[in-house]
């Protein structure tokens, strides 16, 4: 039953309208490359001056956690802001903190009654996460979340390449 809330897009998270958009953010919030430097480019500046008031209360995310700023100029109403691990062997609790990275997400997305929320692949660009792993981690999160509430109903995750969107049709078709 949850199987048809979870879906799949190859392209560019910043073009999509749904109520959230995850970002793969680094610790200081401050931007960055990847998809991180599209979404605060699309976005505008509002989005960073956001991210900048909650640096200044907390001193940033911690890897594993995740913020809520506005959209900005995006279609999306609200950009979260998590922080994926940097994979390093795998010995250094990197599934974990991956895993809480989708659910610390998805619980903040609840919270603020979205209905939909696209996830970039988090962690597998310069953070270097093997794509398949991460990719099983993201979808046991989100269908493990689905389970146990009614609110989220579309959880999409955006595929920037061939490989990756090949990745998760198998998985989800197996599923
Ligand atoms: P990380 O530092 O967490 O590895 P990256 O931004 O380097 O973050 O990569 C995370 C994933 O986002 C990669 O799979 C990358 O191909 C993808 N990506 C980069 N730009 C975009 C975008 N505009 N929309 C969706 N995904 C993107």
């Amino acid at each position: 039953m949850n199987k048809n809330k979870l879906n799949i897009i190859k392209g560019d998270i910043t073009k999509l309208a749904v109520d959230i958009i995850v970002n793969a953010a680094n610790k200081s919030l401050l931007g960055g490359g990847g998809v991180d430097g599209a979404i605060h480019k699309a976005g505008g500046s509002e989005i960073l001056d956001e991210c900048i008031k909650i640096r200044n209360k907390q001193g940033g995310c911690k890897t594993g956690e995740a913020v809520i700023t506005t959209g900005g100029k995006l279609k999306a109403n609200y950009v979260i802001h998590t922080v994926g691990p940097v994979w390093n062997g795998g010995k250094n609790h990197e599934e974990e903190l991956l895993s809480n990275c989708y659910r610390n997400s998805l619980t903040l997305a609840y919270e603020h009654g979205a209905k939909s929320i696209a996830f970039p692949c988090i962690s597998t660009g310069i953070y270097r996460f093997p794509k398949e792993l991460a990719a099983k981690i993201a979808i046991d999160e989100a269908t493990k979340f689905l389970q146990r509430q009614e609110i989220i109903n579309e959880v999409i995750f955006v595929c920037f390449d061939d490989e990756t969107y090949n990745i998760y049709s198998i998985l989800l078709n197996d599923a």
